[in-house]
């Protein structure tokens, strides 16, 4: 089946593009479709429905929404829900790079390393009808960014059973283990059930 993703990030419609296979997986952009909708959720799973719902309300048919960031532990759980635009705050956005070092200038020294990604995925059929899927990734913030793969804070959280940042991930590696790839694993489930049953 063809579903809508609510986003714009080319990254993030890639990697669902391999965990939801063979369905397929549009953005609004595909389409010509304008999409940027105010994400003043106070959480990640409240940020996914905003998302959602607003996709929903434009074409009209099941979407996926998720919504993402990196709490960093030594940051109390920052940057959070405000990792996309980390450090941007009354500017132009940063890039992930320029993102990258903010972050490691602010943790510098800081013993505590445990970090964390999170994704909440919401599988919305109509405005009130919708499964959630939240997952995790766990990390340790390195000191430097290592490994070229992935998008983001990958280059900056190391694993420690691995041996590698998650930028260090073939693609297939990441989505396996990635809090994308749980999440999205469930929600493929779902969307199986669904095409079956329609
Ligand atoms: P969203 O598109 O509002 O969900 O923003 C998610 C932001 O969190 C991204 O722009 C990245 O900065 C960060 N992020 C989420 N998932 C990942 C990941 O898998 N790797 C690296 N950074 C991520």
């Amino acid at each position: 089946m063809t579903i809508y993703f609510a986003s714009g990030n080319a990254h993030k419609r890639e990697e669902l593009a391999g965990i939801l296979s063979p369905h397929r997986v549009l953005i609004p952009a595909d389409r010509g479709i304008a999409f940027d909708p105010v994400e003043d959720g106070a959480s990640f799973l409240e940020n996914a429905l905003i998302k959602a719902r607003a996709l929903h309300r434009l074409v009209g048919e099941p979407v996926i929404a998720d919504d993402s960031g990196i709490c960093v532990d030594a940051l109390g759980g920052e940057p959070g829900i405000h990792s996309a635009r980390y450090g941007s705050e009354g500017r132009n956005k940063l890039t992930d790079r320029e993102r990258n070092l903010l972050l490691l200038d602010r943790t510098r020294g800081n013993p505590v390393r445990a970090c964390r990604f999170v994704c909440s995925m919401v599988l919305l059929l109509s405005e009130n009808r919708f499964f959630v899927a939240q997952e995790t990734l766990e990390g340790e913030l390195i000191e430097e960014m290592r490994g070229s793969g992935g998008f983001g804070y990958d280059p900056l959280v190391y694993l420690p059973g691995l041996g590698k940042t998650v930028a260090e991930l073939a693609a297939d590696e990441k989505n396996r283990i990635s809090h994308r790839g749980k999440a999205g694993a469930a929600i493929a489930r779902l969307l199986d059930l669904i095409a079956v049953s329609s």
